[in-house]
């Protein structure tokens, strides 16, 4: 659990309340027994009748149910999506192009400040051995992300990602979050949707949801003071979805948010996946604590269990999206195995390289061999996608679409293939 923090005076002036400290788990049974048991029963009642809950539904769940509850309710919700048992992972791998920024996250290990000594970016030859290696492997998309460098502008990635998509047509470019994009349009000056028009047109073939963290303002100011606002976090996602691109939301919690501020952030991503149906998946993941600049903030990391309830009610909440990832990469293989029983569906990517939570301390990168071996133990068949989740894998014998950005632009929301 997060505590309060424990010193540090910028640290006890910017946490007014974290994620933890009036909050304890229910007891397995709870939701039978206690006080709240009426109330949870009716709320179960009505997600097994495919009703959509309430933000107030939701936190009495947060709040009260026990984990066997919100695990039933999950797995129903991740059933009735996909039937055919089925657990999806794409082969992929990251490349961080830069790790300069002037954003300062104070939750950030990965970012250097401009002429640190470990800043870098790298040449357009170590990006094309990257490539190189994830191409041999038959991956599908990389994942381009970086830090918010004050001198690379949209024309330097228009270049890059032209170059990229012209070498290895078969890997999606699944680069540049909202804050990225929002980065690039103060730079260039202009609208971010001429930005996106422009990256669309080189190549860009769906943009990754980071940048979320908890979609609030009063978390923002606290943890990411200068980071895109929660408003525009979400105005940058509407526009990439208008210009025809999916892309992901994410939640990185268990800071210094309250479980009412969780279920802000998950009612704002759905408000928007209702008005724009772009959202292809979600994934939640916790504060990976070890060696960031403000780790006064952040004392400890969350207890699996306050994972796996966050995971399983963003699956029974999130009700117009497909797709549920799991975050192996923070929680461990087992963890990630678990979730598939408490809504998750997807194991997110092999990654091959991961240079963000990994800075935290953080490390569970796995093989192939390894994560197809945790699918197949949880009782599920696991297949591989692409970017936007239709299926690429030679051992499926139904639909596969969607096969790339534009059928995916037309790709009915609800129209899941596995
Ligand atoms: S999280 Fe992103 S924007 Fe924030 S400091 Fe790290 S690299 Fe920069």
């Amino acid at each position: 659990m997060i505590s309060e923090p424990s010193s540090g005076a910028s640290a006890a002036s910017k946490a007014t309340h974290s994620a933890g400290d009036r909050w304890q788990a229910p007891l397995a049974g709870g939701a039978a027994r206690g006080p709240q048991a009426a109330g949870i029963e009716q709320i179960a009642g009505r997600v097994e009748d495919g009703a959509r809950i309430s933000p107030a539904e939701a936190l009495l769940l947060h709040d009260h149910a026990d984990m066997l509850t919100l695990g039933r309710l999950a797995d129903l919700v991740r059933r009735r999506k996909h039937p055919r048992n089925v657990v999806t992972y794409i082969v992929d791998r990251n490349v961080n192009p830069t790790n300069v920024c002037i954003t300062d996250c104070g939750f950030c290990a990965f970012y250097r400040r401009p002429k640190h000594g470990e800043s870098y970016v790298l040449s357009r030859e170590e990006i094309h051995s990257k490539f190189d290696e994830l191409a041999a492997l038959d991956g599908r998309q990389a994942l381009m992300q970086g830090g918010h460098h004050p001198y690379l502008k949209t024309d330097w990635w228009c270049e890059l990602l032209t170059d990229l998509a012209a070498r290895y047509p078969a890997i999606n470019l699944h680069a540049l979050s909202a804050p990225e994009l929002d980065h690039l349009a103060k730079l260039d000056k202009r609208p971010v949707e001429h930005v996106i028009r422009d990256l669309k047109a080189a190549g860009l073939g769906s943009v990754p949801g980071a940048g979320a963290e908890i979609l609030v303002e009063r978390v923002r100011k606290i943890i990411a003071p200068k980071k895109t606002s929660t408003d525009r976090w979400l105005e940058v996602h509407r526009r990439v979805h208008e210009a025809g691109l999916r892309s992901s939301a994410t939640m990185m919690f268990a800071h210094v948010e309250t479980p009412a501020e969780r279920i802000e952030h998950l009612e704002r991503v759905r408000a928007l996946q209702d008005e724009t149906g772009g959202f292809t998946a979600f994934a939640c993941w916790t504060m990976q604590p070890d060696g960031v600049p403000e780790q006064e903030l952040y004392p400890a990391k969350a207890t699996p269990g306050v994972y796996l309830r966050v995971q399983a009610l963003s699956r029974i909440y999130l009700d117009n999206i497909e797709n549920i990832q799991t975050s192996y990469v923070t929680q461990g293989l087992k963890m990630a195995q678990i979730t598939l029983r408490y809504g998750c569906n997807d194991f997110g990517g092999t990654m091959m390289e991961e240079n963000v939570v990994s800075a935290a301390g953080c490390m569970n990168l796995s093989p192939i061999e390894q994560i197809e071996r945790q699918i197949t133990r949880a009782g599920f068949t696991p297949l591989r996608r692409n970017s936007w989740y239709g299926i690429v894998d030679e051992r499926y014998d139904g639909s596969r679409a969607p096969r790339n950005r534009e059928e995916a632009a037309t790709h009915a929301a609800a129209g899941s293939v596995a």
